[in-house]
């Protein structure tokens, strides 16, 4: 019998899945069929040809078959266990090794049939495979014998075969025949999600032929050409979401500015430097938008101290000289503080009115703020997101800012505060990272993108240095000599969230140690995420005006602090950070006339990984490398935060290697909009329908 299978079946009404394997799939995150084609190779084996033993070479990866010789273990003098597996063909032997790994050896027995592919290496006169992929062809208890459907054997063998994830209670072969099935069963009747006159344009696969192709590629060209179909499906329909919006808030009207007037004027000529051509530049362009009669909705992009706090103020004195307001959302109280503070210095002497709202404004002044807000007297609120929701009512809102730093929906930008029925505000996103143009494209596609490409000039380089245990007094003594020619100095400590409490102690105790032996005669301050607001502002305002000038901080200092003065930073455990957090802290310093030093004191025995990262970072001062290192090394779900993001989980794209893509959905999505703009013609059919099956669950990303 074989019902209807559509991508919405559940995959327990498959054949062979029962409740336990159901359960089993649902831990990979498959439940339906549309989740189980979904769930695409990690990697495949090429088996179109198995070598022969006595035919391999080194460096060059390799299947072999074969029959179990011998299976065995010892202790190597390191203390690790070895477990060797030997296998024969016709033509020679060939040992399979694994490093404490004893359940291998449960799997394996003289006499079975095994596949195994890996990098052969010459050891000891012999071909050895480290670590090999393997299967077993017969026996009990292997893949084979568990399998989804009769009559699978050329899944696995003869062919490119596909590697998937697995998880307790699945295995590779059982996997292989499920997706097989799910193929079969659902390929005729697979609709189309693009439209033909696309497909034809791009040279792109039919969706049923390229999901068959992902799983069972007929070779590596094809390979190649259904991740290509696939590739532009997610980033396709990312980008007709973002020229939905980008086209109907074309239509909306925006609150109309007239020139620049006085205030800016006088804020640029009190200023003891003069800004930047990117500064100006970018300037420019936030002001042909204001100007234009419709709602700006701008990225503004730039390295870490290329100047973005000043340029968002100027922005904000655009409309206040104009008689509206202006709002300034950051993430964290620290750094909503610290613009409250720099901002109403800036903005005093122009009578500009600023005020700060964070969860620790006492009632009453968070009372006074609110009725100052609603009543118009306040120019400037400067806020965290967290406080200033719904409720605080700005009737002449001009300008939204919002700091952002990748955590916060992409929807809720500011647009909260903007009650009312005139025309748009403005809306001006700033983000604390340099992000990836095509990442950007894909992140903020909505968006129009500034970017200040440029640092103010004097900057010194910051020297960036690796130190170990042995390295540390040389270290402190470095600290010692920029404290004596009057700067100052951070300690960063990493928090992590489930050892916060040791962690915290680490920090405190840090504290305790280096005012009592390392600096005895300056003041050492301490900042963390656990103190209250008001501490943390004494702590941060303490740093600031020089009264203490040591900070052991944890990394709520990450993002924004503005502190010139300071030139030196000793990161503890720099293993522990990704590459943008560790620029977002290295970027506190370097920021005066005065060169600067970075000290990463860490183990040496770090792990390969890590130091690879920790010398990439030393080695690289530009924010866009780091960030496109980043996403090398973690992906761009992990490291920028796609799903916390509510953005579509992208499986194959990947917005950094895919940018040719990126750019190509852009224009053809921009294209189909402009001739069909609410997605009505019969072609535009299968983009609606896919939008809506991708996006059913995720409202930021609705239309609208
Ligand atoms: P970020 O882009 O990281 O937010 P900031 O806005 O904090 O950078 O600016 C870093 C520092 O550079 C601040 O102390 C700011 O006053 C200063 N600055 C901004 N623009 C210029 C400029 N054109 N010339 C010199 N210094 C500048
Ligand atoms: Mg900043």
């Amino acid at each position: 019998m074989t019902a209807g299978v559509d991508l919405t079946t559940q995959v327990q009404f498959l054949r062979s899945v029962g409740p336990a394997r159901a359960r089993a799939l649902a831990r990979l995150g498959v439940v339906t069929v549309g989740d189980l084609l979904a769930h695409y190779p990690r990697r495949y084996f090429d088996r179109t040809s198995c070598q022969a033993m006595n035919g391999l070479a080194a460096g060059k990866e390799a299947t072999v078959q074969g029959e179990v010789l011998t299976c065995g273990q010892r202790r190597t003098r390191g203390g690790r266990s070895l477990q060797t597996v030997t296998i024969g063909d016709d033509t020679g032997v060939v040992f399979c090794v694994w490093f404490n790994q004893p359940h291998i050896l449960k799997a394996f027995r003289a006499g079975l049939r095994v596949m195994a592919s890996g990098m052969p290496q010459r050891h000891q006169g012999r071909w050895q495979l480290v670590h090999p992929d393997y299967e077993l062809l017969t026996g009990p208890g292997s893949d084979a014998d568990a399998e989804a459907d009769g009559g699978t054997a050329h899944l696995h063998t003869g062919r490119m075969v596909p590697v998937y994830g697995l998880t307790a209670g699945i295995g590779q072969h059982w996997l292989r025949a499920l997706v097989n099935q799910a193929i079969e069963r659902t390929g005729p009747g697979l609709s189309e999600s693009l439209p033909p006159g696309l497909m034809r344009r791009r040279g792109l696969l039919g969706r049923a032929e390229a999901l068959r192709q992902i799983h069972f590629p007929a070779d590596a060209a094809v390979l190649e050409q259904a991740r290509r179909r696939l590739v532009y499906e997610e980033l396709f329909l990312v980008q007709v979401l973002m020229a939905v919006r980008r086209l109907s808030r074309q239509k909306e009207a925006g609150l109309r500015l007239d020139k620049p007037g006085d205030l800016t004027r006088r804020l640029v000529e009190a200023l003891p430097f003069t800004l930047t051509g990117a500064q100006r530049r970018v300037l420019a362009e936030i002001l042909a938008d204001m100007r234009s009669g419709r709602a700006m909705h701008r990225l503004l992009q730039g390295d870490v101290g290329s100047g973005k706090t000043l340029v968002a103020f100027i922005a904000a004195l655009f409309v206040i000289e104009q008689g509206h307001q202006a709002l300034l959302l950051a993430p964290t109280e620290v750094l909503a503080r610290q613009h409250g503070h720099t901002l109403r210095h800036l903005a005093e002497p122009l009578q500009v009115n600023v005020e700060t709202l964070t969860g620790s404004t006492p009632a009453a002044e968070r009372r006074a703020i609110l009725r100052g807000a609603a009543a118009g007297e306040i120019d400037l609120l400067v806020g965290t997101h967290a406080v200033i929701g719904e409720n605080v009512l700005l009737p002449r809102l001009g300008l939204s800012i919002v700091d952002e730093q990748h955590r916060f929906g992409v929807q809720q930008r500011g647009r909260s505060a903007a009650a009312g029925t005139g025309p748009l505000p403005h809306l001006l996103v700033m983000s604390a990272t340099p992000i990836p143009r095509s990442l950007a494209l894909t992140l903020y596609g909505d968006l129009d993108l500034s970017l200040i490409d440029e640092l103010p000039a004097g900057r010194r380089p910051i020297t960036t240095t690796r130190v170990d245990a042995k390295g540390e007094q040389g270290m402190w003594e470095g600290c010692r000599r920029e404290l004596k020619a009057g700067h100052q100095v951070y300690v960063i400590y990493p928090v992590i969230e489930e050892t916060e409490g040791t962690d915290l102690k680490a920090a405190t105790a840090e504290h305790d140690r280096l005012q009592a032996e390392i600096f005895p005669d300056v003041p050492v301050g301490l900042l963390h995420g656990r103190m209250k607001g008001d501490e943390k502002d004494a702590a941060m305002t303490a740093f600031r005006n020089g009264e203490t000038r040591v900070l052991v901080a944890t990394t709520v200092i990450e993002v924004g602090v503005d502190v010139p003065n300071a030139t030196a930073m000793v990161i503890h455990h720099p293993e522990r950070f990704g590459l943008a957090q560790l620029h977002q802290l290295r970027g506190r310093i370097g920021r005066g006339q005065a060169a600067s030093t970075c000290w990463l004191l860490c183990d040496r025995f770090v792990g390969q990984e890590s130091f690879e990262r920790i010398r990439f970072f030393a080695d690289h001062a530009d924010g866009f490398a780091l960030a496109e290192q980043d996403l090398r090394l973690r992906g761009p779900g992990d490291a920028w935060g796609l799903r916390q993001h509510g953005a579509p989980g992208f499986r194959l794209a990947n917005p950094l290697r895919d940018n040719e893509l990126v750019r190509m959905c852009r224009d053809d999505a921009q294209n189909l909009l402009e001739s069909d703009p609410d997605l009505a013609a019969p072609t535009s059919a299968p983009v609606r329908l896919a939008l809506q099956e991708a996006y059913a669950r995720l409202a930021p990303f609705q239309a609208g």
